[in-house]
């Protein structure tokens, strides 16, 4: 499920704030464990096709083997993901992009126009 958060902005305790709109994907139990047995099965199966290869068999099985292992766990615990949004500057009123990351509020992002480092937080 996604949903479109708005976020505001702002530059320093005592800067003008500026609004911005982000979109949280959030996976039920079932569907992140779905997403987990995929990844683990995804690096599993190319850990399988991998042992036919010579030399890079040495490094690639076992790693996609323990990759595996840590997308799985990585993914069921997992509950939503920050998809990435856009919102205005505060500080050159200019639309910039925020990107994908981690649900976790106040997150700080850059400014691709002035360099500013930015907190965004749940408006
Ligand atoms: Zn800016």
């Amino acid at each position: 499920m996604t949903e479109t958060i708005v976020v505001t902005i702002r530059s320093g305790p005592d800067r003008p704030t500026a609004e911005g709109k982000v979109e949280i994907i959030t996976w039920s139990a079932k569907e992140r464990s779905r997403r987990a047995m995929r990844a683990l099965g995804i690096c599993w199966g190319i850990g399988l096709f991998c042992v036919i290869l010579p030399i890079i068999h040495f490094f690639a099985v076992p790693g996609l083997f323990v990759a595996g292992i840590v997308m799985f766990m990585k993914l069921s615990a997992e509950e939503s993901l920050l998809l990435g949004g856009e919102g205005a500057c505060p500080e050159c009123r200019k639309t910039f992009r925020i990107a994908k990351a981690a649900h976790r509020f106040p997150m700080d992002e850059l400014c691709e126009h002035c360099k500013t480092s930015v907190s965004i937080s749940k408006a």
